[in-house]
């Protein structure tokens, strides 16, 4: 190993004790160059102590301050973009103009926790009795962890941490162990910024840090992003501990294509959500249903498209897709399509022998595309989270529906349409958190709210936006009244106020 990623703790890098440590790749390659130290319960209990710590001056540090250091971190974040972009490209395998991508998603997250004054107003109501004033006030919470997935390490802890520090709260991030290396980049340019140390901490680790943040006494709430029977574990855990959660899981996003779509419109769109990323996006489309007679047209034009995906490394400008994170997910992802034939798939596009000259060791699969997909398909079934994209057909809109609305998932969805009376009621019946019509992959800006229905989230609050301010403080509302010396004294009275 020639590197070893240890904890962001206090405001500086704390060794791991543990002696546990796990394998860190360069996917590209396959070169194991890199360890990260997996915390135990007490490192985990040192990264809370010092969050607490810090909590006692910056939970009543003024909006003043609390922006000022904000303002200044995003300076920072904007002047390394290119530097972040390259951590997450070494060590998950996207290419680097789509880590650039999710470093600038990531930013409008600090940008809005720059504005933090204007989401963090009151509201204030005079004269509801004589002389009595009610005003409702938003406090933070105190110690916030967050623990966040491999497919975007730098842009979804940057959903979480910015936000819940802006609003006052001190943070534990437990990144996840695949690509560990960005979220300490994003820890060092916070304290670059002025950010006290102990209120950003950075804990590595697998399923024994997590625990012990889910059940310590001094985590009040716990943001979660990852797959689904992680998410629902969390969700009951962490709420079984008397935490507020947020749970973001899993995902099967369905685009549907109308018989009156602009079909290259819809293959441009399809072939783009579908291998983006090699489809290690939550928000990747992995099922198309196309209704009525536009099926093999469509197909057609996808496998037309998804044929000319140049694969290579990440840091090569002329790569569109790069490999998979691990060994282990490349072989997962390609038994969906090497068992798809005998569950009643047509294979259109393989991918499984992909091979890159030079990187002969590293994680490839190629576009996978499989037509006519029965629903009980386990390529269908399941989050495959590779470039697999799988197509099924409906005879009606309203067949297409039921479909998506009958997944257990329910991320994100997207019709492709010219008819506004169709988009329209799609709107109001697809059961999904977030929509695109004639938008293939509809994440919101940072100040929507963004999060799934379904098996897709647990809790209440979706992450970032306003949901985001919200999940981060807790209301108090004080009433007050000034009774004026020359008032008579209102004397005892055992009523209810009429
Ligand atoms: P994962 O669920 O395996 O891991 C997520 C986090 O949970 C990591 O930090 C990991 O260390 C931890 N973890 C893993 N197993 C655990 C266990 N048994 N107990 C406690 N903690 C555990 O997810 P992943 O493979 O890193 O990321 C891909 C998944 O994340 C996909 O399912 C994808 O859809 C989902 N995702 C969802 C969203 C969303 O917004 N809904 C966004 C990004 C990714």
């Amino acid at each position: 190993m020639t590197k070893t990623v240890h904890h962001w703790i206090g405001g500086k890098t704390v060794e791991g004790t543990s002696d546990r440590w796990g394998p860190v790749a360069n996917p590209a390659t396959g070169e194991v160059g890199t360890r990260v130290a997996l915390a135990s319960a007490d490192e985990v209990d040192a990264a809370v102590a010092a969050a607490r710590a810090a909590y006692t001056t910056w939970g009543t540090s003024s909006l003043a301050q609390r922006t000022a250091v904000l303002f200044r971190y995003r300076a920072l974040l904007d002047a390394h973009r290119d530097e972040i972009a390259a951590i997450v490209t070494a060590e998950h395998g996207k290419v680097h103009s789509d880590a650039l991508g999710e470093v600038a998603r990531g930013l409008e997250i600090v940008e809005l926790a720059c504005g933090i004054t204007t989401q963090l107003k009151g509201e204030l109501s005079t004269q509801v009795s004589h002389r009595v004033d009610v005003a409702s006030i938003r406090q933070p919470l105190g110690v916030v962890a967050g623990i966040s997935p491999f497919n975007f390490p730098a842009m979804v802890p940057m959903w979480m941490f910015p936000l819940a520090i802006a609003c006052g709260n001190t943070f534990v991030l437990k990144p996840s162990e695949k690509d560990p290396s960005a979220s300490l980049r994003l820890a060092e340019l916070f304290a670059e910024a002025g950010l006290p140390d102990g209120v950003l901490n950075v804990v590595h680790g697998d399923k024994e840090a997590v625990d012990a943040l889910l059940v310590h006494p001094d985590v009040a709430a716990v943001s979660f992003v990852g797959s689904t029977p992680i998410a629902r574990y969390i969700h009951t855990t962490a709420t079984a501990h008397g935490k507020r959660v947020q749970a973001l899981g899993g995902a099967k996003n369905h685009m549907l294509v109308l018989p009156d779509a602009d079909l290259d419109a819809a293959a441009d769109a399809a072939v783009s959500a579908a291998y983006g990323s090699a489809g290690e996006r939550c928000m990747a489309i992995s099922a198309v249903v196309a209704v009525g007679a536009v099926g093999d047209a469509l197909v057609g034009k996808i496998r037309e498209r998804a044929e000319k995906i140049k694969v290579g490394p990440g840091g090569d400008p002329s790569s569109e897709m790069g490999p998979l994170v691990t060994a282990a997910h490349r072989e997962k992802v390609a038994s969906y399509v090497t068992g798809a034939a005998a569950e009643g798939c047509e294979v259109v596009l393989d991918g499984t022998d992909c091979v890159v000259e030079g990187h002969e060791e590293g994680y490839w699969m190629g576009p996978a595309l499989l037509d006519k997909v029965p629903t009980t398909a386990r390529a269908y079934q399941e989050e495959i989270f590779g470039p697999v994209l799988c197509v099924l057909r409906a005879e009606t809109y309203e067949e297409g529906v039921a479909l998506i609305n009958a997944s257990p998932y329910g991320n994100g969805t997207a019709i492709f349409t010219r008819d506004g009376g169709a988009a329209r009621r799609f709107q109001m019946e697809v059961e999904a958190g977030m929509v695109g019509v004639n938008v293939p992959i509809p994440v919101p800006v940072g100040y929507h709210s963004f999060g799934g229905w379904k098996d897709s989230l647990f809790g209440d609050h979706h992450i970032y936006g306003n949901d985001g301010v919200h999940f981060y403080t807790r209301g108090k509302v004080v009433t007050t009244r000034w009774p004026d010396p020359a008032d008579a004294p209102a004397g005892v009275d055992l009523g209810f106020p009429r």
